[in-house]
């Protein structure tokens, strides 16, 4: 499984992620969650590769 991190201090808030790729990327409570296995490997590395600011990264 992935390990995504997110820095909240990068972060523009644009949504892209969250509209993208809800499987994953989603506000609950709001709050910001990542559920790296809710979709398949390839789409999350995409979302996390078309992150504008930067704010999300794959780790290893
Ligand atoms: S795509 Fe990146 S900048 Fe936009 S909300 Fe998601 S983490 Fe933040």
């Amino acid at each position: 499984m992935l390990k995504i991190t997110w820095d909240d201090k990068i972060c523009i808030h644009s949504g892209n992620c969250v509209k993208s790729l809800p499987s994953v990327f989603q506000v609950k409570d709001g709050k910001f969650v990542i559920i790296p296995d809710g979709a398949p490997e390839d789409q999350v590395r995409k979302t996390v590769n078309a992150c504008p600011s930067g704010a999300l990264k794959i780790q290893g």
